[in-house]
């Protein structure tokens, strides 16, 4: 190699080391892209797409379905903390600032979690799950009590085929705010609805030796549950949210389990089992527990809830006293 090669192989390696310099830099120079030859493109650009989106939801199983139908693309923030009733629940401000910029807040509607709305501030698109779900009425057989008659029953996420329903609106809103990723929505979508129809038909099949048996709940969350899994379920000791039931009302439900010869009672992890505890006594009725909200340790998705209170009602009503 003579001379003026060496010089020219020289300038053109200082040419390529300052141009990767200069790319790296906002400096005056233009079209970094095509002076560097497609070295930097397939690293540079995808970064700017996918930065994860944030979003918001009220309850921990839409939170669940929301992260499963979002992947690695969303960044899903849960409102209600474990251990408290939507019922009773009442967002502080750091709450709202929790939910600080998530383009989209799903939540249930109804009366159980609009309180959302408080939240809501300047953030982006409220978005109820309820899409395309027949919705139970409360009190529509006159056994429910001092709540509202004829106001909708928003617990439908207890049921496996509702589970569904929410999925697909969720991956419909990620597709609006997110172009890019639909197709990977999508995937997932479709991969969560066939493994819900799998755990729908697993679970009806693990309830069907029970389906005859008599129980009560503490609160009226449970009918989409009794009639997703076709179960006895007879009255709630607890009408509506919040609520303790009147003397008149006890009185009713107390006749009822002796007629339907109930020996379960189910608490909730959501609320005190003091308030069963005499009623319970006075009835000879044993106290289990289910869980509509889950979030905790054994209940860490949707899945694993459904699983959960499937396991729960069936061994505590098969269990012989
Ligand atoms: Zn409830």
């Amino acid at each position: 190699m003579n001379y003026s090669n060496k010089l020219l192989i020289m300038f053109v390696l200082i040419g390529f080391a300052s141009l990767g310099c200069q790319t790296q830099s906002s400096g005056p120079y233009q079209k970094p892209f095509e002076q560097s030859s497609g070295n930097l493109s397939n690293t540079a650009r995808p970064t700017v797409d996918s930065k994860p989106k944030y979003v918001s939801a009220t309850i921990f199983p839409i939170y669940s379905i929301a992260q499963q139908i979002g992947g690695n693309n969303i960044n899903v923030k849960l409102i209600l903390p474990s251990g408290e009733s939507p019922h009773t629940f009442n967002p502080t401000p750091a709450d709202k600032l929790n939910v600080e910029n998530s383009e989209l807040m799903f939540y249930i509607g109804g009366e159980l979690d609009e309180w959302i709305i408080d939240v809501t501030g300047t953030n982006g698109k409220l978005v109820e799950v309820n899409e395309g779900i027949r919705q139970l009425q409360y009190g529509s057989d006159q056994e429910h009590g001092d709540h509202k008659d004829g106001s909708n029953d928003p617990h439908y996420w207890l049921d496996p085929r509702n589970g569904k329903q929410i999925a697909n609106t969720i991956a419909r809103e990620y597709a609006l705010i997110d172009l890019d990723n639909a197709p990977s929505y999508q995937k997932r979508l479709e991969l969560f609805n066939s493994e819900m129809d799998q755990l729908y038909q697993d679970l009806l099949e693990h309830t069907q030796i029970i389906q005859d048996i008599p129980f009560i709940v503490l609160h009226d969350s449970w009918s989409y549950f009794a009639d997703a899994f076709s179960l006895n379920l007879v009255g709630t000791f607890q009408p509506y949210g919040s609520h303790g039931p009147s003397p008149k009302y006890l009185k009713m439900l107390q006749d009822k389990t002796e007629n339907h010869d109930v020996k379960v009672v189910f608490s909730e992890p959501q609320y005190p089992i003091e308030v069963l505890r005499s009623f319970a006594d006075d009835n000879d009725l044993k106290v289990a527990t289910i869980d509509p909200l889950g979030g905790v340790d054994g209940r860490m998705t949707f899945q694993e809830l459904l699983t959960y209170n499937v396991d729960m009602v069936k061994s505590s009503l098969l269990a012989k006293k």
